[in-house]
């Protein structure tokens, strides 16, 4: 059957009374930017509820986009008619039962009936829908407990709404309800899925990658463009900001003890970081920093770090095990691309035995021989900003 409405349910957005209408709004034009290639779907907003009308655009296709989009916590393929006559609407339930595949042994109906003037109650549209359905079949029966399929029927004023496939929305909150932070993204495991996490409470991310051309190469900074690219199918466009690396970098090493070069460096990632939230109206930092994976992702570490900013971290996936940390990236896709060989900016300036306990004075004391301020200057004045669309449209970036 080619379905031609979708019903769209957000639990969590119910419980938050006061914002509701605001967050309705984010979530309507989140889907609508979701689907900006189906120019001839509609929205349609019905008390608690949402739905499409797909007019002829692939079902298949939608439902693919609608998996992505944050605050959606069900939705369902639906059949719709606008008659209330009661055979009628026994036929459609019928109808949409026979098209499950496979067919199922078990089934029950539930029927809803926030239209109060139809004139028959639930219970008895129940067993009329039930009875009218083990006529037309054949091995089909009741099961109220377990039933393999839930044939829903809503009879609301609008219409009716006639479904049995419920598919799990990603959940969350729609994105760009909750303000906005720049993401840290390194080509990585943990950065993206950090990105992804801190996007699914709401929040809207710009992205902020450093770079150390000609040490580090073309491909590493297109990997990193690959992977916004595919955190942008979670939320819509959105801003990539190139940092030029190289001359800190070159500086770091020329004048500070080896062992401090990372530590540094990472301190003036997080000035530019906060730089760019102040330019961009950012009032958060994401990172995909976790504790003891590395040698240098130590309590201490991360004080020494954090000290020269006042802008609050958000660090996503801090509690969680890399191997969790893998799942969500094969399930958001973004884990094959992050797992590409290309070098890292940090990973070309490693030093042999990097502090594990950075101390504060120290990180201060060697930044001393720095015009850090000039420096962090340079840089912020040398960003490229990229707008990363979720299709590539330039000829040569690559897409999944
Ligand atoms: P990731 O998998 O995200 O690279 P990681 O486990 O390798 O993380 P680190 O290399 O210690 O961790 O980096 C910690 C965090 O610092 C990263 O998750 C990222 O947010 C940020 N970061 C590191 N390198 C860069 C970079 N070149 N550009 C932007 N952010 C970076
Ligand atoms: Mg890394």
């Amino acid at each position: 059957m080619q379905y031609e409405h979708v019903l769209i349910r957000y639990g969590e957005l119910a419980l938050k009374k006061r914002n509701r209408k605001d967050f309705e709004n984010q979530l309507i034009r989140n889907i609508k930017k979701a689907l900006y290639a189906y120019s001839k779907v509609q929205v349609v907003r019905a008390y608690g509820r949402l739905y499409l009308e797909l007019h002829g655009e692939p079902y298949g296709e939608i439902e693919a986009k609608l998996r992505k989009v944050f605050g959606i916590h069900s939705f369902s393929p639906t059949r719709f008619i606008q008659s209330f006559d009661i055979e009628t609407i026994k036929e459609a339930a019928l109808a949409v039962i026979r098209d499950v595949e496979p067919f199922p042994k078990t089934f029950k109906v539930v029927v809803k009936r926030p239209n109060k003037q139809f004139p028959y109650l639930s219970g008895e549209m129940n067993r009329e829908i039930g009875a009218y359905v083990l006529r037309n079949t054949n091995n089909l029966t009741v099961d109220v407990h377990q039933p393999e399929v839930e044939l829903r029927v809503e009879i609301r004023v609008e219409g009716v709404f006639i479904s049995c496939d419920t598919i799990p929305g990603m959940g969350g909150l729609p994105t760009g309800s909750s303000g906005k932070a720049m993401l840290m993204l390194s080509g990585g495991i943990d950065s993206p899925v950090a990105g992804w996490m801190t996007m699914k409470r709401g929040v809207r991310i710009e992205g902020v990658h450093f770079h150390s051309y000609p040490f580090t190469s073309e491909q590493a900074k297109q990997k990193v463009i690959d992977l916004a690219r595919i955190l942008t199918q979670y939320s819509g466009g959105m801003k990539l900001h190139i940092v030029p690396f190289t001359e800190i970098q070159t500086k770091i090493r020329e004048t500070c003890r080896e062992d401090y070069t990372i530590t540094i460096m990472r301190r003036f990632m997080m000035r530019i970081t906060e730089r760019l939230a102040q330019q961009h109206g950012a009032l958060a930092i994401a990172t995909g920093e976790s504790l003891g994976q590395v040698a240098s992702q130590t309590m201490e570490s991360m004080y020494t770090i954090n000290h020269v900013i006042d802008t609050p971290v958000l660090r996503p996936v801090v509690a969680m095990d890399k191997e969790e940390i893998m799942q969500i990236a094969r399930k958001i896709e973004t884990y094959e691309t992050s797992i590409l060989p290309f070098e890292d900016c940090c990973t070309i300036f490693v030093p042999k035995s990097p502090v594990t306990r950075p101390k504060l004075e120290l990180a201060e004391k060697f930044e001393r021989e720095l015009d850090v301020e000039r420096l962090v200057e340079n840089a912020v004045n040398g960003v490229e900003s990229l707008w990363i669309d979720p299709v590539a449209s330039e000829e040569g970036h690559s897409f999944f």
